[in-house]
């Protein structure tokens, strides 16, 4: 079987080797066996650590899976041979109470795909079927693999954490990416006023594609007056900030009194070194976010079905190309999300 596996338990970030020679995946009773049409790639594909989670090794990567039912255990129902699906890459015993309140990161049984368990860069993986969903109305294989993490991560910065409210002003930086573009859509949903961050004019036009008001370039010296000079010098209420602590000393300045920095990505590192006297004097708040769970995923596919939210693929590439492709990712030459095929 051909795929891509993490072979090395190190902080490196390698790319995951490509093998023809990986082992079948074994069917558990309450799993199902899928022939993975495309799968995600993300920045944590390439880290042995993610989410609270770390990597056993050696171990198939790909956390955005979707594809077509080969076999079904025999304990599984309402799944069949040939159903088409999109697999929650969250692990979770999906029955206590921490997983009843979306919570599964708290489940004793907590892990991800392609984590803790082999992902889906590989022409087959065996997944419980209680992380199946249907594919949504109108979006291709290919465009449901970019569904997962990038939305559930949007959602739950942004309605489950933040709260946000229709009066609010959201600046979403790192727009460019996937989960920034989930992020614009889903903050334009909630009503409020949104602003994206971006490097480049060709995303910014996409950008206000996807609904945001106003779009800054990060390439221009005075962007940080331009956001405070959009809202009046008032500051902006919520930032998403799927980047890092090395951005902070930027950000904070922009936070209105009593604003939340939303943060869901370490790129540049995880340590922070941040001017405290602002965050008091500001009553500002600094809020960690991990993807989100079940009930998130499922309130997000519902929406996509209804149209109201545009998933964004930059393109697809052949698991053979994988190096190309997380290349292209860290590099940030890309809108959206890159899918991977067998
Ligand atoms: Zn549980």
């Amino acid at each position: 079987m051909r795929g891509l596996i993490f072979q090395k338990n190190n902080n490196s970030r390698d790319v995951p080797d490509f093998s023809s020679s990986l082992p079948e995946p074994k069917l558990a009773k309450d799993h199902v066996l899928v022939g993975v049409h495309a799968c995600a790639i993300n920045h944590a594909d390439l880290s042995p650590y993610f989410g609270g989670v770390t990597r056993g090794f050696p171990r198939v990567t790909g956390m955005d899976i979707c594809g077509e039912i080969l076999s079904v255990g025999k304990d599984v129902d309402h799944w069949s041979e040939g159903d088409q699906v999109l697999v929650d890459p969250v692990l979770s015993c999906g029955h206590c109470p921490d997983c009843s309140e979306s919570r599964e990161r708290d489940c004793p049984e907590f892990g991800l795909l392609g984590m803790s368990q082999d992902g889906g860069h590989a022409e087959q993986v065996a997944v419980p079927a209680q992380n199946l969903h249907r594919v949504p109305r109108g979006v291709s294989l290919v465009e449901a693999a970019a569904i997962p993490l990038a939305f559930t991560t949007a959602w739950r910065l942004l309605q489950s954490r933040a709260r946000v409210s229709g009066e609010e002003t959201v600046l979403v930086a790192g727009a460019s990416g996937a989960v920034g573009c989930a992020a614009v859509q889903v903050a334009k949903l909630a009503g409020c006023r949104v602003f994206a961050l971006t490097s480049t004019e060709w995303k910014a036009q996409e950008l206000k594609s996807l609904g945001a008001s106003r779009v800054f370039l990060s390439s221009e010296d005075d962007w940080q007056d331009q956001v405070l000079k959009a809202t009046g010098r008032r500051g902006v209420d919520v930032i998403v900030d799927p980047v890092g602590p090395v951005l902070w000393d930027s950000f904070l300045p922009l936070l209105a009194a009593r604003g939340r920095l939303m943060s869901c990505g370490t790129l540049g590192g995880s340590r922070a070194d941040l001017d405290l006297k602002l965050v008091q004097d500001h009553e500002l708040s600094i809020h960690g976010v991990s993807p989100g769970g079940r009930k998130e995923l499922s309130r997000v596919l519902a929406l996509i079905s209804l149209g109201r939210f545009r998933v964004v693929v930059d393109r697809q590439l052949p698991f053979q190309r994988a190096s190309e492709a997380y290349e292209l990712l860290e590099t940030k030459g890309i809108f959206g999300k890159i899918v991977l095929t067998p």
